[in-house]
């Protein structure tokens, strides 16, 4: 039994965004204050479209998830020369934007559940000058975030939500970017709106937002927002604040606004191919899926498993194995980054770190995109495509 969809192909985009992405290109304002005679556009629309389903009072959209962590870093006052807590297992961007405001990251080790490591982060806190916190839900998967809030709390940590892999998911209810000060979205191709390249930043927080916009290359446009401040808080930003173009423009802003009114059907949806997908290793204990907190509801747009019996070899073998039945899994514990995939020794940007938990977490992981181009008997197929190759590999290696 082989599989053949391709991974990496994404839904089709919604009829009404190629009609309004159509209305952009022929009027020729693709600019988000081009038109700003002509109504508030696409662009601010998205704002107050955004700012609502997420339940923030400010958003502002920009080119990607990682200038939304650039200007929330900046925005909380994060200088060149300071240390910021991040988890050690995130996508490069993370750091990336860490490094491009001059500061370094202090990584934080991470659990068997690919969740960031409380008591690490609470000794790394205390023991270090860093005062804030770049919490990345890698993949999806929520910390507990009560206790996160509650670490925070205590140590005068200030948090800004990495939320590229949770738009749309919720703890206890509340959605996932609305515990910390700044959540930060993307909309890549691969994330769960798709624009090619584009982010979103949230917060209640008037001020941020007044920074963060004029960071965003607002120029003096700061009143053609969707869901920004009060003119009063810019008094101060619209001098103090640096221009760091960042804006989105109008194309992007018209195919994601009919999306984002699909968004909760697709999070129903991908939340059943991942189920599928889980149940469906189910019958061989030698994999492991994370656990999640009953609090949790994550969007499983990506599943991620370990084989804690394989050694290196063995998962090279069994991400080899699975292509060549087309099902296309990556290994998180390559000694060279691949593809999109990476991990922290592989950062040498950032000063060499030792997170054990980490490397165990990392060395028999893997990971594996659920587009929505797929359904319910691919998805069987797929986990009993990867269930026999494991095996096959298991019983290899114990002969
Ligand atoms: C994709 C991703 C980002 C960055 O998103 P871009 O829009 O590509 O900059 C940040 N964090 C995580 C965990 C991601 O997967």
């Amino acid at each position: 039994m082989t599989f053949d969809k391709p991974f990496t192909r994404q839904a089709q985009l919604p009829l009404d965004a190629l009609h309004a992405a159509q209305r952009v290109l022929s009027s020729a304002d693709l600019h988000r204050y081009q038109a700003a005679d002509r109504g508030l556009g696409e662009v601010a629309a998205l704002e107050q479209d955004y700012a609502a389903w997420q339940g923030a009072q400010f958003c502002l959209a920009v080119t990607s998830c990682g200038q939304a962590m650039q200007l929330a870093l900046r925005a909380v006052g994060v200088c060149p020369g300071d240390q910021v807590l991040t988890n050690g297992f995130t996508l490069a961007p993370v750091p990336g934007a860490i490094c491009a405001v001059g500061a370094q990251p202090l990584l934080v080790d991470i659990t068997d559940d690919l969740v960031i490591d409380l008591v690490d982060l609470h000794a790394k806190a205390r023991q270090s000058r860093a005062r804030v916190l770049l919490l990345s839900h890698m993949r999806g998967h929520l910390v507990d975030m009560d206790k996160v809030c509650a670490i925070a709390r205590d140590l005068k940590l200030t948090v800004i939500e990495d939320c590229a892999h949770t738009m749309g998911a919720t703890w206890r209810g509340t959605k996932s970017g609305n515990f910390g000060r700044i959540g930060c979205f993307s909309t890549q191709s691969y994330k769960h709106l798709n624009s090619g390249e584009g982010g979103l930043l949230t917060t209640d927080d008037p001020d941020v937002m007044a920074r963060a916009i004029i960071m965003s290359g607002s120029y003096m446009n700061y009143a053609n927002h969707g869901a920004a401040p009060d003119e009063r808080y810019f008094d101060n930003p619209k001098y103090d604040c640096p221009n760091m173009s960042a804006r989105m423009d109008m194309l992007r802003a018209a195919i994601l606004r009919p999306q984002l009114a699909k968004l909760d059907h697709a999070v129903d949806r991908w939340n059943t191919l991942c189920a599928v997908v889980a149940k469906g290793l189910e019958p061989l204990s030698a994999i492991k899926v994370p656990k999640h907190a009953n609090s949790a509801r994550l969007v499983g747009s990506s599943i991620q498993f370990r084989v804690p019996d394989f050694t290196a070899k063995d998962c090279q073998s069994f991400v080899l194995r699975s292509q060549e039945r087309g099902v296309v899994v990556k290994w998180f514990g390559d000694t060279a980054p691949v593809g999109y995939t990476s991990n922290y020794t592989q950062w040498r940007y950032v000063s060499s770190q030792s997170l054990p938990q980490t490397d165990a977490a990392l060395s028999t992981l893997f990971d594996m995109r659920i587009p929505l181009t797929f359904d319910i008997a691919d998805c069987e197929v797929i986990a009993k495509i990867l269930c026999e190759v494991a095996q096959e590999t298991l019983s290899e290696v114990h002969n």
